[in-house]
């Protein structure tokens, strides 16, 4: 049996007039995951990137156990517990400095919306309010209404529309073309104001895998802070090693006033996410004013056992090997997409860090050409999780993955391209 048939959950972006069966997934180890039919199938895309360590890493399960016989829930306006308390100082220690506070929430579109609301908040606390956000084209923030106003406009969020809130956009900085964003970037926050630019660091994530250098971002951030502009980094998929570093920032030596931060934040296990910023835009929600206070907040808020388990992750990052890790699959991805830059059925193979790129030349670009489906199903009947953005091909594994496993996904792209371009 392939896979299970589709039950009455609605699953999110899936055709499922087209997708007949699901894959049915009952446990999960390191890079693999394993069906109700017997097949073991390598998670080459981290299960959405989150998975950063390898499903069911033993730390973080422990720890989950281990908060679950102490502490569940518990509301977070006026109550506080260890987990968030440790959790938020940890996180604290590695954070880019100059981050002094730490919103919690729980997903990576809910932090980008908690971001909007404390920048929104900071210029109106301050008797000044502005409410212009400028965003990058080809950007992704997340679904919810407010992220998909800052994201790109597209079939995604075509019945939407008239519900988002205008903003002011800059062009992707592709190779070649990087000083027209930044001139662009400059005379948007010269001429409209605007509260805060948000932009995804150094790799576009959902926007296509597309990859801009350090520089670029450093004289972004030196732009918006020249014209007082907010500069909101949405680290929510390049947090936590995916870019080489542990934050993707880093590399352009930068500090945001206010950073997003989710998916590997419990190294793929529960869902948790924070919003980092700095002390003074804290300190403008802060009074005893209480029209001043930051309303924002979720029933789960800082959820002890996600709490516990971001700790896990924060302690795993704390042993060396978890770096070495990191810089060995960067250097694994790089000797494998080396082959395929010589390679004319592909184009723009690209890396930073651990993620890889590349997209199969075919008459079928763009997100609902057929072609996206079609590499799907190829790489599933290959035991392999990869999920295409159309044309493009990105590998992204938990860091534990082994080079033998890699030469299969690789093996196996080739093959897709020899079957499908
Ligand atoms: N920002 C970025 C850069 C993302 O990649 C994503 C998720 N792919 C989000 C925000 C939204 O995160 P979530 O799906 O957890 O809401």
């Amino acid at each position: 049996m392939m896979g299970t048939k589709a039950s009455r959950i609605w699953h999110p972006f899936t055709q499922h007039a087209l997708q007949g069966v699901m894959t049915r997934i009952v446990h999960g180890d390191g890079a693999y995951l394993h069906t109700e039919d017997g097949r073991r199938i390598i998670d080459a895309i981290s299960s959405w990137w989150v998975v950063t360590h390898g499903h069911c890493h033993p730390d973080i399960t422990s720890a989950i156990r281990e908060q679950a016989g102490k502490l569940n829930q518990i509301i977070f306006a006026g109550y506080t517990h260890d987990p968030a308390e440790e959790c938020a100082a940890e996180l604290l220690k590695v954070a880019p400095p100059g981050l002094d506070y730490v919103f919690f929430s729980d997903s990576g579109s809910t932090s980008v919306e908690v971001a909007l609301k404390m920048a929104l908040g900071y210029w109106k606390n301050k008797g000044c309010p502005r409410t212009r956000i400028v965003v990058m084209q080809n950007s992704y923030h997340g679904d919810t209404i407010g992220t998909m106003s800052v994201g790109a406009r597209g079939v995604f969020n075509a019945a939407y529309t008239p519900l988002l809130f205008d903003v002011a956009s800059v062009p992707f900085p592709a190779r070649g073309r990087e000083q027209a964003t930044l001139d662009a970037l400059e005379v948007t926050c010269r001429n409209d104001h605007p509260a805060a630019f948000i932009v995804e660091p150094l790799v576009l994530g959902a926007g296509g895998m597309l990859m801009y250098p350090a520089w670029v971002l450093r004289e972004m951030k030196r732009i918006c802070e020249a014209s007082d502009v907010l500069f909101i980094a949405d680290e929510v998929m390049t947090g936590w090693g995916r870019t080489g570093t542990l934050f993707a920032c880093e590399q352009a030596k930068i500090v945001p006033d206010i950073g997003c931060y989710s998916k590997g934040l419990t190294g793929g296990a529960l869902p948790l996410a924070t919003t980092l910023c700095r002390a003074d835009i804290f300190d403008a929600h802060y009074s005893t004013d209480r029209s001043r206070t930051f309303f924002h907040s979720s029933s789960y808020t800082a959820n002890p056992i996600a709490c516990a388990a971001a700790k896990a992750n924060l302690h795993l990052w704390r042993n060396p090997d978890t770096r070495k890790r990191v810089t060995s699959l960067a250097a694994m991805q790089e000797q494998a997409v080396e082959s395929f830059r010589a390679d004319p059925r592909f184009e723009n193979v690209r890396r930073t860090g651990t993620i890889a790129a590349l997209d199969l030349k075919t008459s079928e670009a763009g997100y609902l050409a057929n072609i996206g489906p079609k590499l799907q199903t190829f790489f599933n009947d290959r035991n392999l999780l990869l999920r295409p953005l159309g044309n493009t091909i990105y590998v992204m594994p938990p860091y534990c993955v082994t080079a033998a496993d890699l030469d299969e996904v690789y093996i196996a792209i080739r093959d897709a391209a020899d079957a499908l371009a």
